[in-house]
């Protein structure tokens, strides 16, 4: 594992001046040419100038001994998309970590380390990946957007990351991920982040946990439980999978552009057998349920079940058919979807459907 050498912030905006403070903070941080250290800044200069600049001293560091983190500020953001005449895009859930705190934090509360794989869905421009860099983790990134690969190969350059250029939605995930098990860790594009947390859980199961930041309501919806406001279908599909809870909220203001909400960490971690067993009811029949009962979420559930469960199937499930459909846990879902799906094998006689 290399050292990590930090260097002071704002160094980097006094181009010119820099090298020799960057020198003595290398020689102040103990370190001797040929050391593996890993050098982290919230600097925006390519790997490339700074190899210069040591050069010019005189220093001559071998870049493989080297590599470079670089941590980017508000400053370095904004300068960084001017200068790739980048504007983030909203339809991509472009908003970018600017805060070295936070996503140092969220490696942390990941609990990763030098044994794990770790998978993000959008690197965007690499703060959090150059964290989950820092834990000694391998990690493979998913980026839609062709602009910022080129950013991350730049930048990201020498490190132990694979960049993938790809649609998280649309990726043939068991081809990437392989045999492995993996830890999923992402600032994830919030327009897509409900579909992508359910969509790995019941597709991907080389991942066994998750620790991702979504809107807070997002996130509240994903780990509610029966009787909440957040309470819905998602939530039923996210307990059948897994146990989740919010490890922590983020303010708005550690992104740029800063969004109009604010965010959450949601863990999330994978149970060993589903939360209900696939021989009272299949998955798909839970979901069929779960859509007809979540589609009037206030009604009572004999009228918004009406085309699927006659009373016999409430009195069969033992729930009552006045019941709402924020007021039954998975369990009750699973009695109900499991008397949905035997009355309809085995309908009483003389009753058609
Ligand atoms: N990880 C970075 C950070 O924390 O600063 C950026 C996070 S930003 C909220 C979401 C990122 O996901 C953007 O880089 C965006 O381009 C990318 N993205 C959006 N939709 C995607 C998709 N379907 N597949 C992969 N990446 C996607």
């Amino acid at each position: 594992m290399p050292r990590r050498l930090w260097l002071p912030s704002g160094l980097d905006e006094r181009v010119g001046s820099w090298t020799a403070d960057f020198i003595g903070a290398v020689s102040n941080g103990g370190c001797h040419q040929g050391d593996g250290v890993r050098v982290c800044s919230q600097a925006s200069l390519p790997q490339s100038r700074w190899a210069a600049a040591l050069a010019e001293a005189g220093l001559g560091f071998h870049s493989e001994a080297y590599s470079w983190c670089v941590v980017f500020g508000r400053y370095q953001v904004r300068e960084l998309l001017s200068r790739q005449g980048m504007h983030p895009r909203r339809s991509l859930g472009q908003n970018f970590v600017v805060d070295a705190n936070t996503t140092r934090r969220i490696a942390q509360l990941a609990g990763v380390g030098p044994a794990d794989h770790v998978v993000e869905i959008g690197p965007g421009l690499g703060a959090l990946t150059q964290a989950l860099l820092e834990t000694g983790a391998a990690v493979t990134a998913v980026e839609r957007d062709p602009r910022l690969i080129d950013v991350l190969k730049a930048e990201l350059e020498g490190s132990a990351v694979t960049l993938v250029k790809g649609d998280a939605m649309h990726l043939d995930w068991n081809g990437l991920l392989g045999q492995e098990q993996w830890v999923m860790v992402s600032n994830l594009p919030y327009n897509v982040a409900t579909p992508l947390v359910v969509g790995i859980l019941e597709e991907v199961h080389q991942v066994k946990r998750m620790l991702v930041m979504v809107q807070r309501e997002v996130g509240e919806r994903m780990v509610a439980t029966a009787g909440g406001q957040a309470y819905g279908a998602v939530s039923v599909k996210v307990a059948y999978f897994a146990n989740a809870k919010i490890a922590r909220r983020v303010a708005r203001t550690v992104f740029v552009p800063q969004p109009k909400v604010d965010s959450v960490l949601v863990d999330i971690h994978r149970r060993d057998r589903p939360g209900l067993e696939p021989a009272m009811v299949s998955y798909e029949e839970l979901c069929k349920v779960l859509r007809a009962g979540f589609a009037h979420r206030r009604k009572m559930l004999r009228r918004s079940l009406a085309a699927m469960a006659g009373p016999e199937v409430f009195a069969k499930a033992g729930i009552s058919g006045e019941a709402r459909a924020e007021e039954l846990d998975l369990a009750a879902w699973g009695r109900l979807a499991a008397a949905c799906t035997s009355d309809l094998l085995n309908p009483e006689p003389g009753r058609s459907r």
